[in-house]
């Protein structure tokens, strides 16, 4: 017998799959719930059970992990009818790495509290390579004992797990690293632009980059993207439209400008009115094109 905890898994997409995989590998004892049937066959395939419902995942769960779009599925999640707050067992602990607003963390975890449920937030960087890989930044909020009994499962899932401080504080650090990300990004693009225009050799002009001062985690991920004009997510522009709505409206409630971070935000706005919001965040290069009356 396992004395390994049980674990629910909700949210089976394009991070939740290959993270509840690595759990499975880890020898944990998995069972997953989302919308796509497809993606609960690759859980049983891969070893995990499956449920048929968030109540049926939850209620023999010692840990709940939560993997989702956004603070709109997160909340539903957790405190619908059929949610975890309603059939988790007092003393489970609940930890929710989907990227969302740190309020909407923090006022999860004192609802939780009052139903006997522990909670940390636990947001991720790495993409889905990093997924796949188990090498995921993992950013966390909440206490500090519950992190420690949290940490074997992090293990199994990243490289870099850090207590970035109470309730919310993780999902404050994710903002910031996507504020980080699509800054890059842009940069990235409109070097990428310039280069091609200027008629220097893009694949040689991007090697170098790579080894010096410019080069970063965003460009070696997403060098062949670039090159390839690959748009295939990869992590969604819908969801880092999401993520600018985030940190733009945080740093608004603290006082701190973002201007530059404000001018890729509107970049992404404009990417999903164009229609792209399905292509990964890549895609701000076709952005650029645009505004430069490049190929798109
Ligand atoms: P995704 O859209 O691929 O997957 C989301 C999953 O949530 C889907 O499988 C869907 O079925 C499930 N879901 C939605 N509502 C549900 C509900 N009510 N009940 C059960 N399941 C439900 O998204 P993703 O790319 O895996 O991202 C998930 C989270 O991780 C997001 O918050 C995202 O910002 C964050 N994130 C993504 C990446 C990335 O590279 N994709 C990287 C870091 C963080």
């Amino acid at each position: 017998m396992s004395t390994l905890p049980k674990i629910a898994w909700i949210g089976l997409g394009i991070m939740g799959s290959p993270m509840s995989e690595n759990l499975v590998k880890a020898g944990y004892q998995v069972t997953g719930f989302t919308l796509e049937q497809e993606k609960l066959d690759r859980l049983a395939a891969a070893g995990g059970s499956t449920a048929g419902s968030v109540a049926e995942a939850v209620r023999d769960a010692d840990v709940i992990i939560t993997m989702v779009p956004a603070s709109p599925q997160v909340e539903a999640i957790a405190y619908g009818p059929d949610g975890i707050l309603a059939h988790a067992r007092s003393g489970a602990l609940l930890i929710d790495m989907s990227s969302i607003t740190p309020q909407t963390s923090i006022d999860l975890a004192r609802a939780a509290e009052e139903k006997g449920v522990r909670v940390l937030d636990a947001p991720v960087s790495g993409g889905e390579a990093g997924a796949i890989e188990a090498v995921l930044s993992i950013m966390v909020g909440g206490g500090q004992a519950d992190f420690d009994e949290a940490r074997p499962i992090f293990e199994a899932l990243g490289k870099t797990i850090v207590l970035c401080g109470p309730h919310g504080s993780g999902q404050t650090v994710k903002a910031a690293n996507q504020l980080i990300v699509a800054v890059n990004i842009q940069a990235c693009a409109e070097a990428v632009v310039f280069l091609e225009k200027s008629g220097v050799d893009l694949k040689a002009a991007l090697d170098v980059l790579g080894g010096g001062l410019a080069g970063s985690t965003v460009l070696a991920r997403k060098k062949e993207n670039f090159l390839n004009r690959d748009f295939k997510p990869g992590f969604r522009i819908d969801l880092h439209h999401k993520d600018m709505g985030i940190v733009t409206d945080a740093a608004r409630t603290v006082g701190a400008a973002l201007p530059v971070g404000a001018v890729v935000a509107q970049l992404v706005t404009s990417l999903r009115a164009q229609g792209d919001g399905g292509l990964d965040h890549s895609a701000l290069l076709r952005a650029v094109e645009r505004l430069s009356g490049a190929r798109v």
